[in-house]
């Protein structure tokens, strides 16, 4: 099979397409043959090794298709199953090796390409409002790159739940998406102070919650935004890492509560994972939801889908097709 492989970290270049041999499932585990494999940030983190994986390794954490083998003891899906899931590397290749227990199928009404950007991104944004922050009516939040993959969804969910929702954004293009996805007002937060801006926006109160997936170069202002008791949910670090943190900080500007949340700890269970899913897709069969594909790249040029996202490109989702 053709799969991607990095054989040493680096920039994109390392991503090289290889023939490999084509994996058995062992106990627990299907064999999924991917259509399509989503494209995330995280992805980046893998091969710069940020997050340091095993070498030689296939990156990829997110992917949709269908089940062509199951090893023993499988009983969650069977072969035919249309497919998708998140959080098992290895999804730049025609098929890949997932324990069953992380399958979820795909619903009628939920293709491969949504079901691909779904696991990760749309995952993830539902934690993030309906879990680590619960947003309500009356609350208004944050959202850093509101145009981006997870960002416009985001958006969109706050909204369903009720929130006014702040988006930054880098281009004039980015606001019209973030907009579109349902932002109350969005901010060009590399032309002017963003947290004045938001300051502005809310009578000089702050926001209940900021969402921040851009990391070192918002964060200390992030902070600045938030409302005595506030919470500041650093969830990425596209621009560079967070530096160590004096917990002080956290007393000085208000009480403020700090996590640095990830998908893993919000699916941690074969309910919750089924529960967080299902009200995805129904939202995306329901047209609740919407997935901005933005690009579609061949599987082989998995080196020119990694450096569209780092050079700021993404307005919605990246996929790899095989
Ligand atoms: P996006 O499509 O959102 O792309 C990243 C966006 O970040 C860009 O479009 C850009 O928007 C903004 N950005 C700001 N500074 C930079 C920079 N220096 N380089 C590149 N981009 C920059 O990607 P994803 O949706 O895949 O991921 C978004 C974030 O969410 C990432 O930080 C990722 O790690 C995180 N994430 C975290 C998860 C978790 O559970 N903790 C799970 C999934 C994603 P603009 O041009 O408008 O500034």
């Amino acid at each position: 099979m053709r799969a991607i492989q990095v054989q040493e970290v680096g920039d994109p270049s390392v991503l090289q397409c290889v023939d490999a041999p084509t994996p058995e499932p062992g106990a627990g585990e299907a064999r999924v043959k991917i259509e399509v494999a989503g494209v995330n940030f995280i992805d980046t983190y893998h091969r710069r090794g940020w997050y340091p994986l095993p070498l030689p390794f296939t990156p990829g954490v997110e992917g949709a298709g269908i089940v062509d083998a199951v090893g023993e003891g499988v009983t969650e899906v069977a072969v035919g199953d249309a497919v998708a899931y998140g959080m098992q590397t290895g999804s730049y290749a025609e098929y890949a090796i997932v324990p069953s227990r992380i399958l979820v199928p795909r619903p009628d009404g939920v293709n491969a390409q949504h079901g691909a950007a779904a696991m990760i991104q749309g995952m993830t944004a539902h934690y993030l409002a309906c879990s680590t922050y619960p947003l309500k009516a009356g609350d208004t939040c944050l959202v850093h790159a509101a145009a981006g993959g997870t960002g416009a969804l985001l958006v969109q969910i706050a909204k369903l739940r009720g929130a006014r929702v702040l988006g930054t954004v880098s281009t004039a293009e980015k606001a019209r998406i973030a907009e579109a996805a349902g932002a109350d007002a969005t901010i060009r937060y590399t032309e002017v102070d963003f947290a004045e801006a938001v300051r502005d926006l809310t009578d000089g109160e702050g926001v209940e919650v900021v969402y921040d997936s851009v990391g070192i170069a918002t964060f200390d202002k992030s902070l600045d935004c938030l409302k005595p008791r506030g919470y500041m949910v650093l969830f990425g670090q596209a621009s560079g890492v967070v530096p160590t943190l004096d917990p002080q900080v956290l007393n000085q500007k208000g009480s403020l509560f700090l996590t640095r949340p990830t998908l893993a700890s919000h699916m941690l269970t074969r309910a919750e994972l089924e529960g967080r899913a299902s009200d995805v897709f129904s939202w995306i069969a329901e047209g609740k939801l919407e997935f901005r594909i933005d690009r579609t790249f061949p599987l082989e040029d998995a080196e020119g889908a990694h450096t569209y996202l780092e050079a700021r490109q993404t307005k919605g989702k990246v996929l790899l097709t095989t």
